[in-house]
């Protein structure tokens, strides 16, 4: 049990980062670096990188969503 409250604490400190967490470049290079703009309020990245970050999760909502719709009308 407290290592799921572990995780959890983990977790809200993980969406409290105040600069965008956004990986630029390799990190196995030299000049890899966070981006560090300003994040929006809840999520670990600035507003050009949510929008990059959670795209595929939408879309994939979204293709999710047509298939059902699909199966429902056959
Ligand atoms: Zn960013």
């Amino acid at each position: 049990m407290s290592i799921l409250k572990n995780y959890f604490k983990q977790n809200s400190v993980m969406h409290s980062f105040s600069n965008c967490q956004w990986p630029i470049g390799d990190p196995q290079e030299k000049d890899f670096h966070f981006c560090e703009s300003k994040t929006v309020v809840g999520k670990p990245y600035c507003q050009s990188h949510c929008d990059v970050a959670y795209i595929d999760e939408k879309e994939l909502k979204k293709e999710k969503e047509a298939q059902k719709n699909r199966r429902i009308a056959a």
